[in-house]
């Protein structure tokens, strides 16, 4: 595995880590995300956010990748570390993949004017 391969693995798991917290409305730090990726890392944790959790009608807490539920914050947020881990460090390995990617492709066009 290349350097550069790894540094990603690691930034994917820390957006990964804040993803889950604030899925559980938890408070979450960007700490190790280099200051160019922080954009496009805070963008993805959103997105992220939004399909590991949601709050049904009567304001419970469910997890929204299996359906689990009801939970608290802090039950939520151990649920998706334990279970679906692996699944939220891929899925934002592959979003900052594609950040990166995006944002190559549109310094090279501007390059090239
Ligand atoms: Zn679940």
């Amino acid at each position: 595995m290349t350097r550069q391969r790894l540094d990603l693995l690691l930034i994917a798991e820390k957006v990964a880590e804040a993803a889950m917290r604030r899925a559980a409305g938890l408070g979450y730090r960007l700490d190790g995300v280099p200051a160019s990726l922080q954009p496009a890392a805070e963008e993805i944790v959103e997105r992220l956010a939004k399909d590991l959790a949601e709050v049904d009608e009567k304001g419970i807490l469910r997890c929204r990748v299996c359906g689990k539920g009801p939970f608290t914050r802090k039950g939520l947020y151990l649920h998706l570390r334990r279970v679906h881990s692996d699944v939220v460090v891929e899925e934002a390995r592959r979003l900052l993949e594609d950040a990166i990617w995006r944002r190559t492709v549109a310094l090279e066009a501007g390059a090239g004017r």
